[in-house]
């Protein structure tokens, strides 16, 4: 599981999206959400966007993995397909915040390597949701007091990437899930190819 948080704003979306079409062995889990959609966005790709009252069912019917309320709206991780993919020792990537992140650290005793994405300074945060020009002043004012209540939460990550060239920062996140897929404990298949060796007279 990678878990990849940010405050809004950050460049998460754009890194998650950049790895997702350059990494084909890695899956986007995707949340439900109350949040309304935003214009470039598809339902059942970006998000499901649902009700609060089917929100609540599948929160109650234990359907989801984690949840949380993230700027007035909730969001879920729906655990069938997570659990699938884990279950077959697919890489799924969780673009979730410090909430979601913490809940499945907690309750999920799965393999998990998370990722803080922090912005250069707050003037570049608040240059980037204007920028984005998705949501009204006053999301984006509700976003960034949301932020320095994220930024507290980089402690709880394994890496920390500073994104203040998108390019560079999207490098550091492909190096770290290179670095992690070449860990001994994640390739089951090195022990049979070490005796194979070890066998090997061939020189
Ligand atoms: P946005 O509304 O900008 O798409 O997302 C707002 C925040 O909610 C982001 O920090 C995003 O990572 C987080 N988020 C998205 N989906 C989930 C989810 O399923 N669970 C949790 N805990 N947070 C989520």
């Amino acid at each position: 599981m990678l878990v990849i948080s940010s405050p809004s704003g950050a460049g998460k979306s754009t890194i998650a999206r950049n790895l997702l079409e350059n990494d084909k062995a890695l899956e986007l889990s995707v949340s439900v959400t109350t949040r309304a959609r935003r214009g470039s966005e598809i339902d059942g790709v970006h998000y499901h966007f649902v009700s609060h009252r089917d929100f609540e069912r599948l929160r109650d019917t234990d359907a989801l993995l984690e949840w949380a309320e993230v700027h007035g709206n909730y969001y879920g991780t729906p655990r069938e397909p997570a659990e699938i993919a884990l279950s077959e020792g697919r890489d799924m990537l969780f673009d979730i915040d410090w909430q979601g992140a913490k809940q499945l650290s907690e309750k999920i005793r799965a393999d998990i390597v998370s990722i803080f994405i922090l912005p250069p300074s707050m003037r570049e945060l608040r240059s980037r949701l204007k920028r984005r020009a998705e949501d009204s002043d006053q999301v984006i004012e509700t976003r960034l007091a949301n932020a320095r209540k994220e930024i507290e939460h980089w402690r709880d990550y394994d890496y920390v990437v500073i994104n203040d060239d998108l390019d560079r920062a999207f490098g550091a996140v492909r190096s770290i899930v290179a670095a992690e897929r070449l860990r001994r404990d994640r390739r089951p298949g090195l022990f049979d190819f070490v005796s194979d060796l070890l066998d090997d007279n061939s020189a």
